[in-house]
């Protein structure tokens, strides 16, 4: 017997008949044996159309209020749940934030939780009732709602495992796990069994879109396993159809390289002759940090020789703020002194992540040599402890991703295409 926080996320829960589906299989993990907590996001659609309606009436809406109307969302999918399982015989109640209850703080629209009071809920799942929980929302201090930001639920599923101390988190998507790569761009790409949250941190644009971030931090923190797989295949989480997230395992090390994750959200900018002296480059990026943009990458060439006092600073910002910062940029130039600046947003970021890359050598070497032999030129590298990224342009992105998978022995054969 085990005691499994089970989720379900939007797609899972989108019409009565997908809340019915899934409520199926709750009732099959019962069946096992297993005692069950769920945690709902709301119907697919309906947060957008709350915030929407929230900001029809203003432009700036009051965060309390808006709280207040975009938690209902997963108040109406728990109770519905709760309804669904008592129509498959089993005993199961909802809980809403404040009832169970999930404190938080006062940040309303992106509250932090500061704890999770489980007593009452757990002695009713002991008794034998599924326990059915809002997923995103909380309760302040003062006895207002308030949630967790876009995608909450998920950290709100994580938090009630840690609290529960369950065996396992598993939460259904409209996904059936983590990916090597993104299997629309590489056919190739296989399903990862196991991955560790700090790879899951570092392959963001294949695994962290899937999880909000902060519901993996959590589950690293507390280690909490957590499965991710699809609400629309037959087999139940007990039957560990889809990708497992959890505590390093020496057997992974085996792996060197997990997965390749890649984004097409960043900007290039390059400041060229920039004055080279203590304080060059706080002088660049202070103004930046105060405009809340942050920097990713950064490459700063040394001056190309003793009388030249210039240098050229390269870096990378989200796209979306590549404006902004070029702005930015241009307001502090009389203090800034610098040549020229130059703005490219085709650019592509290809990283390779795998928790074995600390101990194996040759991991970089591959990666150049691979995009050295397709003519791709590397414009800019990050390292971390289990990933290398490289910044390309963004034309090369399906073919670099194609090779490096190919080059770290990641594509699928034929055989264990299954598996
Ligand atoms: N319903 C919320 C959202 O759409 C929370 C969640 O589903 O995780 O962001
Ligand atoms: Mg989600």
């Amino acid at each position: 017997m085990a005691l499994v926080v089970v989720k379900f996320g939007g797609t899972s829960v989108g019409d009565v008949a997908r809340i019915a589906n899934a409520a199926a299989k709750v009732a099959a993990e019962v069946k096992r044996g297993n005692k069950i907590a769920v945690v709902v996001s709301a119907m697919s659609g309906v947060t957008d159309q709350l915030l929407g309606y929230c900001h029809q009436i203003s432009s700036r809406p009051d965060r309390r209020e808006q709280d207040a109307v975009v938690s209902s969302g997963e108040q109406v999918t728990a109770g519905l749940m709760a309804i669904a399982l008592q129509s498959q015989g089993l005993q199961a109640r909802s809980w809403q934030g404040w009832q169970v209850p999930l404190r938080t703080d006062a940040a309303h629209t992106k509250a932090r939780i500061v704890t999770l009071e489980t007593d009452g809920l757990r002695q009713r799942i002991e008794d034998g009732e599924v326990a059915v929980m809002a997923g995103f929302q909380g309760v302040t201090e003062d006895g207002s709602i308030a949630t967790l930001g876009r995608g909450g639920s998920d950290t709100s599923a994580v938090a009630l495992a840690a609290a529960l101390k369950a065996d396992r988190c598993d939460i259904y998507t409209d996904v059936d796990g983590i990916y090597t790569t993104d299997p629309r761009i590489v056919p190739a790409a296989r399903k990862l069994h196991r991955v560790t949250s700090e790879e899951m941190l570092e392959l963001a644009s294949l695994g962290a879109k899937v999880l909000q971030t902060r519901s993996v931090e959590m589950a690293m923190r507390y280690r909490v396993p957590v499965q991710v797989l699809s609400t629309f295949d037959a087999a139940i989480g007990s039957d560990f159809p889809g990708t497992l997230m959890t505590d390093e395992d020496p057997t992974m090390e085996q792996q060197t390289v997990t997965g390749i994750a890649y984004s097409r959200h960043e900007a290039k900018l390059t400041l060229v002759g920039v004055e080279d002296h203590p304080g060059a480059a706080a002088a660049v990026f202070g103004p930046l940090a105060k405009a809340g943009i942050s920097v990713g990458m950064i490459v700063q060439t040394a001056s190309a020789s003793e009388d030249d006092r210039t240098t050229d600073i390269t870096f990378t910002v989200p796209r979306g703020e590549a404006d902004h910062a070029t702005h930015v940029l241009d307001e502090a130039r009389a203090s800034l002194r610098y040549g020229a600046l130059r703005a490219d947003k085709n650019v592509a970021k290809i990283s390779i992540v795998g928790l074995g890359m600390r101990s194996h050598p040759g991991v970089a070497a591959m990666l150049f040599e691979t995009l050295a032999a397709r003519g791709i030129n590397i414009q800019a590298i990050e390292t971390s402890e289990i990933s290398l990224g490289v910044l390309i342009a963004e034309e090369y992105t399906e073919l670099a991703l194609r090779a490096l998978h190919t080059a770290y022995g990641l594509d699928a054969v034929e055989s264990s295409r299954e598996g």
